[in-house]
């Protein structure tokens, strides 16, 4: 292979005589859920006029109102929010979040610290725009051995009066291991149980066809994702969805938009037929992602690395960790990533203060959507024990290729 060791390619082909059966698990889900996608678009009738668009305020956007629609069967929800006014994941996790809770009200957080953006949006960190700041209260019970504490959360929610619960499921830049549909099944019973009037809400980025079931199935009251990642396929060009029980998405409407307006205003400024085509594409992405994980997994852990998940693991969401225990390493891998990106291949990674994460982070992506993680990236914040976080690739070959400039990085540094 051009400008790839024989060692690193030959480690690949090893690896492809042994994923066969990981990878057919994988299709087996890819055309389920392309068969989902596909008739949620029969079902509500997708047109050529959908990809029309609005401008200015945006009333009666028939492509707009068309794609939450297809998203509310997917997602089996009463409604569905999927805007371009919405930036991308973060953005609409702290809209939820504004949209549900009330001073005076708690959040509880039962899946251990959110996911970094979300720090000053709470007033974990300071910030005189915070939930905080407004009187919303917090408290957060971390998972024991990569599970919900239900213990504890039953509980909690015995004693206290809890608004809004929050569900992580993808792991952030955290050490844990993703949470899967089924233990996600289990703390909605024990929550309906205890305390049904608590509005459970699940950040569901990364995690999106991965598997056969999403969270509102299993019980969820409100999930929560960006476009930038899953289903957005690497088409969408920015954005995020809600879906969820209708008047909970109408509160989140209205926090986005403006009271007594809500979902009704919102011009999608082109972007119809980019939603569209990324979601008709998100079955296909998110199996290439998955794909270049399992590789990549294998190859790490051949190499002595420690990986999560191993390669034979099932997976819940599309990202990888390698602890690498220095920085260099890291620094290192990330570089042969950017070297093998599509775009900015000459790029420089350096590791920077990103606004919304607590340390120097450092990120490689070579994408044509910036900040698009459904593309091959890969990140690490700069602090012990110096994990990476690979995810994406929009085609499994640039995918592989990509890692495999990296892992050359690595392994011509210890000859
Ligand atoms: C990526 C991510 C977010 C933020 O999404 P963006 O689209 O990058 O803003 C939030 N939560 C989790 C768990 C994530 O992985």
């Amino acid at each position: 292979m051009i400008g790839i060791s024989d060692k690193t390619y030959k480690l690949y082909l090893e690896a492809l005589e042994n994923l066969g059966d990981e990878f057919k698990k994988i299709d087996d889900i890819r055309m389920y859920n392309t068969n989902k996608v596909l008739n949620a678009f029969w079902n509500n009738n997708v047109c050529e006029t959908d990809f029309n668009s609005t401008t200015g305020y945006g009333y009666n956007d028939q492509g707009r109102d068309t794609i939450e629609k297809v998203y509310a069967e997917i997602f089996k929800s009463e409604s569905a929010l999927v805007r371009n006014q919405i930036i991308s994941g973060s953005h609409a996790l702290a809209k939820t979040l504004f949209g549900l809770l009330r001073p005076g009200d708690l959040l509880l957080a039962i899946s251990g610290r959110p996911y970094d953006t979300l720090h000053e949006v709470i007033g974990i960190k300071e910030n005189k725009s915070s939930l905080k700041s407004f009187g919303v209260k917090y408290d957060e019970i971390d998972l024991v051995n990569n599970d919900f504490d239900y213990e504890r959360i039953k509980d909690y929610l015995l004693n206290n009066k809890v608004k809004v619960i929050h569900i992580q499921r993808s792991r952030g830049y955290s050490t844990r291991d993703a949470i899967d549909i089924n233990k996600v099944e289990k703390v909605c019973k024990l929550i309906k149980d205890v305390s049904s009037e608590s509005i459970i809400m699940v950040d569901n980025c990364y995690c999106e066809l991965v598997t056969t079931k999403e969270p509102i199935e299993v019980g969820a009251d409100i999930c929560v994702g960006s476009l930038i990642k899953n289903l957005g396929a690497g088409i969408a060009p920015n954005g995020g969805y809600v879906v969820g029980k209708k008047k909970l998405v109408e509160l989140v409407a209205e926090a986005l938009t403006l009271p007594g307006e809500g979902s009704e205003v919102g011009p999608t400024l082109g972007a119809n037929k980019s939603f569209l085509q990324g979601l008709f594409l998100a079955p296909q992405v998110v199996t290439n992602a998955l794909k270049i994980g399992i590789v990549t997994s294998y190859m790490m852990e051949k190499l002595g690395y420690k990986v999560s998940p191993k390669y034979n693991d099932s997976r819940t969401d599309i990202v990888t960790t390698i602890e690498f225990g220095n920085s260099k390493d890291l620094i290192d891998f990330c570089t042969g990533i950017q070297s093998g990106s599509p775009v900015d291949s000459n790029a420089l990674t350096i590791p920077v203060d990103m606004p919304g994460y607590d340390n120097k982070v450092i990120m490689a992506a070579g994408a044509f959507t910036q900040g698009s993680s459904i593309e091959l990236s890969c990140d690490g914040p700069i602090r012990e024990p110096y994990i990476a976080y690979l995810q994406g690739g929009l085609t499994y070959e640039s995918g592989v290729i990509g890692v495999l400039k990296a892992i050359d990085k690595i392994i011509r540094k210890e000859e």
